[in-house]
């Protein structure tokens, strides 16, 4: 291999392009990705939907890494929006009690080696009540201490991030004992330097703009496109290609070298993830 492109962030859905995506992104020259498990359709609150979600992204992560021969990491749990699907239904509490039992059963997949990591988890990325807030917020401290428990990883989906909000962020890592290299936020801008993040770890969206200013700055961070496979807009976000053109396009500007895209690419994603896991699913396990 010339150089890793690892994606942080892919959805892939079987009502979307999903095997076809991951093609591409090898075909354009990806070799990695962390495919992070979406909301089915269905009532929030029946007893075996988080079950279902993780069990069926397992699926999805085996079936993808056996057709193409990726290295495919699985990040399971509560999406951040379900508490208030499920607070409409059931009220607050009930619905903050079944997204703390998200967590810990996240936390399951993971100890026993079907999920690499605990997300998309965190808080609503718009305006909401002053109570689904904090209840969210205690639901992120959870994801952290289980995530401690069982030594992974934690992708976070909150609000745009600034550099006061990430050392919030950061306090609520140390509060949980949590390593704050290995909290990732998701959806992240430029914010790559330790005065910007407070060490959260940034996964920068892919843009031509945000990656060149990262870039420019150091190379402590990842990169994402947040591929959502939706089967009207399949790129709504970025297209399934994006990180492994963005970082072609780097090297060629001289902006990386190769040493840097294998920093970026698979340095990162070890010390965060756990090499040990990279290495196991990149042997097909
Ligand atoms: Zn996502």
């Amino acid at each position: 291999m010339k150089y890793p492109v690892f994606d942080n962030h892919v959805h892939l859905q079987r009502s979307g392009r999903f095997a076809d995506a991951a093609d591409e992104f090898m075909r354009k020259g990806g070799s990695a990705m962390l495919l992070v498990n979406l909301p089915p359709e269905g009532n929030p609150c029946s007893p075996d939907f988080f079950e279902t979600m993780y069990s069926e992204a397992e699926k999805i992560r085996n079936e993808i890494a056996e057709r193409t021969g990726l290295t495919v990491l699985l990040a399971v749990g509560p999406y951040p929006v379900t508490l208030i699907e499920m607070a409409e239904k059931e009220g607050l509490p009930a619905a903050e009690e079944k997204m703390t039992a998200g967590v810990e059963l996240a936390a399951s997949h993971v100890l026993d080696g079907k999920a690499d990591a605990i997300g998309e988890v965190g808080r609503p990325h718009f305006p909401v009540s002053q109570d689904i807030m904090e209840a969210s917020n205690r639901i992120m401290a959870e994801c952290m201490r289980r995530a401690r428990e069982v030594s992974c990883a934690v992708v976070l989906h909150t609000e745009d991030p600034h550099p006061s909000m990430m050392t919030r962020i950061a306090e609520l890592a140390d509060t949980a004992g949590m390593d704050r290299g290995r909290v990732v936020k998701h959806h992240c801008t430029d914010l790559i330097t330790a005065e910007e993040n407070s060490g959260i770890f940034p996964s920068v969206k892919a843009t031509r703009e945000l990656v060149r200013s990262s870039a420019a700055k150091g190379a402590r961070f990842m990169m994402e496109t947040d591929y959502i496979d939706d089967p009207i807009r399949p790129g709504a976000v970025l297209g399934i290609g994006t990180v492994p053109k963005r970082t072609k396009e780097l090297i060629e500007s001289g902006l990386f070298d190769e040493d840097i895209a294998w920093k970026i690419h698979d340095d990162n994603p070890s010390s965060v993830y756990g090499a040990d896991r990279l290495t196991a699913r990149r042997s097909g396990n």
